[in-house]
């Protein structure tokens, strides 16, 4: 079988993990017990999970000229991603996202870096490799105007889009009716997508909306159908999200049909919620069998 070929235009960031007994108060200077960086960004985790289960996965996006972005180009080499179309952008670090995790409770500072840089012109350089995709798959740690330009560049040139609207921004009409498929968790399509008249949620045809432990849910007929997952002991839900995006777009790519495709996502995400670390529990395609 022909190799599917997905295309992630989106975000790629270093984590930067502190753990640490108690938050500092303010003005205040604690000791720590650890530290330690992990590849991130949802673009770049949504691009690895794709390549791990045996898609041809192309990257579209930026780094910034430090330490961060040589470590982060040289994960997607380790992980079998293609980087040619990644740039480095000069004078922009690479997105950050400052973590620090103290018992059970979390802070979190986003540096978006250079993928605030990841602009319409640049996305035009690579008309040739969108094109070639089955997919692309989108999120948005982009900027907004970026993410309107690949859906009307992906419509002109007949690639068919899944947005992972994360975090939750809203769209015009227009854009959200270019995207195949959306696929909001339940907060985000409580956010995004208001109930219509007829009692279904805006856009419900092309929504597939994760829920957690529950699985995920989309429409067929007017009809709401979840796709239930396994019951798995948890280790480390980060990354579940993007891992089920990555598996998606794969599934249909092969051209599963719908109902199958939301089963293999849910089954690669319980996989990786058994592992700690977003990327690092991601399943290769023998353990999906
Ligand atoms: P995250 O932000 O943690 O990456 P998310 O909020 O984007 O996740 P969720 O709906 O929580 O998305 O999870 C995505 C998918 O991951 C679910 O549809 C499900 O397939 C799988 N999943 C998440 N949590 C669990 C769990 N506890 N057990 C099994 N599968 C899970």
């Amino acid at each position: 079988m022909k190799k599917p070929r997905i295309t992630v235009i989106g975000s790629i960031n270093m984590d930067l993990v502190t753990v640490a007994e108690n938050m500092p108060e303010q003005g205040e200077t604690i000791s720590g017990d650890s530290f330690k960086t992990l590849p991130g960004g949802k673009g770049a985790n949504q691009a690895v999970a794709a390549a791990r289960l045996g898609a041809e996965v192309h990257m579209i996006g930026k780094v910034g000229d430090d330490p961060f972005g040589r470590a982060l180009l040289e994960n997607f080499k380790t992980q079998g991603v293609n980087t040619d179309p990644i740039e480095t952008e000069a004078g922009t670090s690479s997105g950050l996202a400052n973590i620090i995790v103290s018992n059970h409770d979390n802070r979190i500072i986003i540096i978006a870096g250079a993928n605030g840089e990841v602009n319409p012109d640049y996305v035009n350089g690579f008309k040739k490799q969108i094109g070639a995709s089955d997919y692309v798959l989108i999120q948005f740690e982009i900027p907004k105007r970026t993410i309107e330009h690949i859906l009307d560049l992906c419509e002109t040139l007949g690639v068919p889009v899944i947005i992972n609207p994360a975090p939750a921004m809203q769209l015009d009409d227009v854009h959200w009716e270019k995207a195949a498929y959306i696929t909001p968790n339940d907060n985000e399509a409580e956010k995004l997508f208001a109930y219509d008249t007829d009692g279904l949620p805006k856009f419900h045809e092309r929504l597939i909306i994760t829920n957690g432990a529950k699985g995920a849910s989309f429409f067929r007929e007017d009809r709401m159908i979840t796709v239930p997952t396994e019951k798995v002991e948890v280790t480390d839900t980060t990354g579940a999200g993007d891992t089920f995006n990555g598996a998606l777009a794969v599934a249909l790519a092969e051209g599963k049909a719908l109902e199958e495709a939301v089963a293999f996502a849910n089954k690669a995400a319980s996989l990786s919620v058994q592992k700690l670390g977003a990327q690092s529990g991601m399943p290769k395609r023998e353990e999906m069998e």
